[in-house]
């Protein structure tokens, strides 16, 4: 397999999809996409367009660069034909096991002998879906966070039978996009990066479901510790308690350790409609938390 990667195909175009179809342009490639829904790269793109504005992130691609990117990225209306000649092809549809499987099998079905396929599942490992592609030995974990917003590492995960030059084309890939692999050696539920911030996340999802801290001392800690504007508390708001709580849920139904279970709290929030940021409010009130008022991190009282 000596071939170059020349053109990506991405199949899902919501919130991630969109980023890696727009950094692989970007970095050159021929881009195909298809989604099941006709408008959603569009509909994605300027949800994207209008949060980093809102919040004045600057993107890895300068805004005046946008439109053309966009321009030469083909959109498809069937899956067949966002694969034609396809070297690489990311799966970026909604995180479900069986529609995953399901893509897979389309891929294995659909896509050219040379492609290489690769899941941005985020908690997912390539070894529950590979078989159904028919190529294992093609197939990768690609885990990428925001790359728009500046958050350039990606994980890099191998299947049971994933081919060592598989691998190698996979992290030039990402690479050559600006981004950072992150190449874990034997398969492990949450890749590398979520499973140190999992960590941090269960701790800290403890120490307040269980009433032992007050959650903004966990922050302001952090926020001093790291220098970062806000703490995990603040980052789940940005995440969504719920989508917290279904990550959570994946690690806790594969592992059956009640101490892996998300604590009742964080339920009780979520049926009280505390999503974090898209509705107002979880941990902080949005749109002016806290955590962002000068005096945070040393109060008066
Ligand atoms: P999303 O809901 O924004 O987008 C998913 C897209 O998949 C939708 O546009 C949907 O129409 C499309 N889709 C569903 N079934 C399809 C099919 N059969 N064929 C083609 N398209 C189909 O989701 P997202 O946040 O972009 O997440 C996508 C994947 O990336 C998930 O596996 C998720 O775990 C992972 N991920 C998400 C984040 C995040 O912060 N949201 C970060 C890293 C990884």
């Amino acid at each position: 397999m000596t071939q170059k990667i020349k053109k990506v195909g991405v199949i899902g175009t919501g919130l991630l999809g969109t980023q890696i179809a727009m950094i692989s342009a970007n970095a050159g490639y021929k881009v195909s996409v298809y989604d099941t829904i006709g408008g959603a790269f569009g509909d994605t793109y300027k949800k994207l367009y209008a949060d980093f504005k809102a919040k004045g992130i600057n993107p890895s691609i300068p805004w005046d660069l946008w439109e053309k990117f966009r321009a030469a990225i083909t959109f498809a209306t069937h899956l067949g034909d966002a694969l034609e000649d396809v070297d690489l092809v990311v799966e970026a549809v909604t995180e479900d096991l069986e529609l995953k499987r399901s893509v897979f099998k389309q891929l294995g079905e659909n896509a050219p002998a040379k492609a290489i396929f690769a899941s941005n599942s985020s908690s997912i490992p390539i070894s529950r879906m590979e078989e159904s592609s028919g190529r294992p030995e093609r197939c990768i974990n690609t885990h990428f966070y925001q790359p728009l917003a500046g958050t350039n590492f990606v994980d890099l995960m191998p299947g049971t039978k994933t081919l060592p030059e598989v691998m190698q084309k996979g992290e030039e890939w990402i690479r050559s996009l600006g981004c950072v692999p992150l190449k874990v050696k034997k398969e492990i539920l949450g890749f590398c990066f979520n499973s140190v911030w999992r960590a941090i996340k269960k701790q800290c999802l403890y120490m307040w479901g269980n009433d032992l801290v007050d959650f903004r001392d966990i922050d302001r800690a952090w926020c001093i510790f790291t220098k970062m504007k806000r703490g995990p508390f603040g980052i789940m708001d940005e995440v969504g308690l719920d989508t917290v709580y279904n990550i959570e849920m994946v690690y806790f139904n594969e592992s059956k350790d009640p101490k892996d279970k998300p604590p009742d709290a964080l339920m009780e929030k979520i049926k009280k409609g505390e999503l974090g940021v898209k509705s107002g409010r979880g941990f902080y009130i949005y749109p002016n938390p806290e955590f962002l008022r000068p005096d945070f991190l040393n109060p008066k009282k």
